[in-house]
């Protein structure tokens, strides 16, 4: 443990990455195989291969504890040390340094040991005497890296992309390679035992494991998302929370769903594995959990299914108020094979064979499975003989539309129609792109556009700035609360030198009240503005104030009875601040 420490304490103090990954090769190469395995997992942060569902559960007031308690200087001293670094670890070394003799026996494999143990206890008693027997064992620079791993933060710049980096260079293997292997195996041990021995290719998907996610990039129109391809194929961008489903086909019961953090959550959703099970093979799919309205057959907004998060059991009740359904996008497992570097085109026609594979009527089967236990919450696959409690005849897992787009205005059309689904927006792929796991690239865009407009009355406004000081070209605007007009933002561009011109005339000719700068005017302009996001805030009368408000059109067609009203901006607000969840 004493040479991880420092190497470790070498990759703190420099900034080059590469100087970090050739420490670390360099530490790998000469060390024994287990042992860098086991330490390329403690290099990445963490006390267990990512796949594992293990923790330590050992919080901070307990590290502390142990600490306090074995170096003997109490809490103050703790507590200075602490102040110092602001870094737990840190401040082991300092308080350990004086008392601690230094050893330097501790062997990486015997935290590990400990760290099991830790993980198997629930008792705190056992934990903290598991702790101090470990702290008392270690050096004190030992110590500041074993609380830095159990703390699950090391703070040496180190990424766990820089071990990959360096375990290729350490054994000679291309960085590709080693990014494949630890994506399938979820373990950076494992990976780094494979490429020692150079049998990468023997990395194995494991089902029920999560692989990472593929990410967006926002652009800000149809013409920029065609820069990067011309072809794109189109769905639309459902608001609710992704999901990657393990399904075990016909021969194995199990069905996982995993978060975008790789948490499990198949128990908020406990009608969703029923349904899934109705696929016959083994297979992974990417997609999203909805909030779903049955009759309309349209995605609730998140609000919705904001109200079934974030609960330990899922009652009859929620599952009826709040039905969610599973809107599958993508396939990364079928037929035995791992499908990430196929093409997206190939994978989606190989979704649709998963899909067309399910029997009729597959997907609402689960519903009729379902009983209420005693305290209201469904519990599936009843024992025999139990009563259920009826189909919903709700097909919950979905596969979503996919079109094609190549121009600009077919774009367009489709974010339209998308929107007025209620969808957000839309995402565009490139059908020739593999699908790459926790990397945020140009292949899947994501157009969301402004939140929405909203038709907006000018209510005072200003002389610009710079070459504008002589127009009035900043307004400030209201919407409607019944006959009350409440300020809801400020805008200063979108319009065009001469509608500003215009504009100006029309101010000067109707202001209500001069106050030199400012100027109150009569409220007849209707305009319609886009904004990035609302927020609230006390600077305004409405409660609410928009960022970043263009002016889209002065809407003459339009008075100023009909601008929009609180109501509306209450909804936007409410359906954006909880789109912003899922990241
Ligand atoms: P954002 O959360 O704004 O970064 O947008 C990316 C997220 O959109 C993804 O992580 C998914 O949760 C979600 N999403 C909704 N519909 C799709 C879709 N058709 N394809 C991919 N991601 C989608």
């Amino acid at each position: 443990m004493q040479i991880f420490a420092i190497t470790a304490e070498g990759v703190a103090a420099t900034t080059k990455k590469t100087e970090k990954v050739r420490l670390v090769a360099e530490y790998f190469r000469s060390r024994p195989v287990e042992e860098a395995a086991q330490a390329a997992v403690f290099l990445s942060g963490r006390a267990f291969p990512a796949w594992e569902e293990r923790t330590l559960q050992v919080g901070g007031a307990l590290l502390w504890r142990a600490l306090a308690e074995i170096s003997g200087k109490g809490e103050i001293a703790l507590t200075a040390a602490y102040r110092r670094h602001g870094d737990l670890g840190a401040a082991a070394r300092d308080v350990l340094e004086k008392t601690a003799p230094a050893k330097g026996a501790l062997a990486i494999a015997e935290v590990a040991v400990v760290f099991d143990e830790l993980a198997r206890t629930s008792v705190a008693a056992r934990k903290l005497g598991l702790l101090q027997d470990l702290l008392c064992r270690a050096t004190a620079i030992e110590a500041k890296y074993i609380i830095k791993i159990i703390s699950g933060d090391l703070r040496i710049g180190l990424r766990e992309s820089l071990v990959e980096e360096a375990i290729a260079k350490a054994f000679d293997e291309k960085p590709t390679d080693i990014q494949r292997a630890n994506m399938l195996l979820g373990d950076i041990g494992g990976t780094l035992r494979l490429a020692a021995g150079h049998k990468l290719n023997q990395a194995q998907m494991r089902l029920f494991h999560p692989i990472g996610f593929m990410l967006a990039s926002p652009v800000q129109d149809a013409e920029e998302a065609l820069s990067y391809f011309v072809q794109a194929a189109v769905e639309d961008k459902y608001d609710g929370i992704r999901a990657q489903v393990h399904v075990g086909g016909k021969d194995d019961p199990r069905v996982r769903l995993f978060s975008r953090t790789l948490d499990e959550i198949s128990q908020s959703f406990p009608e969703l594995p029923p349904a899934l099970r109705a696929f016959p093979e083994p297979v992974i799919l990417d997609g999203e959990i909805l909030a779903w309205n049955v009759d309309s057959a349209q995605a609730l907004p998140f609000s919705e299914l904001q109200k079934r998060l974030g609960r330990k059991t899922v009652s009859g009740e929620m599952i009826r108020t709040v039905p969610v359904v599973y809107m599958a996008f993508d396939v990364l497992y079928a037929g035995g094979e791992l499908l990430t570097e196929k093409p997206l085109h190939e994978r989606r026609k190989i979704l649709e064979h998963v899909f067309a594979a399910v029997p009729k009527d597959g997907f609402t089967a689960e519903y009729s499975m379902a009983v209420e236990n005693p305290q209201g919450a469904l519990v599936f696959e009843p024992a025999i003989g139990e009563p259920a409690i009826g189909s919903s005849g709700t097909p919950r897992v979905i596969l979503a539309p996919a079109l094609t787009a190549n121009s600009a205005e077919n774009l367009e059309e489709i974010f339209t129609a998308a929107r007025e689904r209620g969808n957000e927006g839309l995402m565009i792929k490139d059908p020739d792109s593999t699908y790459t796991p926790g990397r945020r690239g140009k292949s899947w865009l994501k157009l969301k556009k402004e939140l929405a407009t909203l038709d907006v009355v000018v209510t005072a406004v200003e002389w610009g700035h710079g070459k504008r000081n002589k127009v009035l070209s900043d307004y400030t605007f209201a919407v409607r609360e019944g006959d009350q007009l409440l300020n809801v933002g400020k805008a200063y561009s979108g319009l065009t030198d001469a509608e500003i011109a215009e504009m100006t005339e029309w101010f000067l000719a109707h202001t209500i009240e001069d106050g030199g700068f400012h100027r109150t005017v009569e409220p007849k302009i209707v305009l319609e503005v886009a904004f990035n996001n609302m927020m609230r805030s006390s600077r305004h009368e409405s409660g609410y104030a928009l960022r970043f408000p263009r002016i889209v059109r002065i809407r003459t067609d339009k008075s100023p009875e009909e601008i929009d009203t609180l109501d509306t901006v209450r909804e936007i607000f409410s359906r954006q601040s909880v789109s912003r969840k899922s990241g």
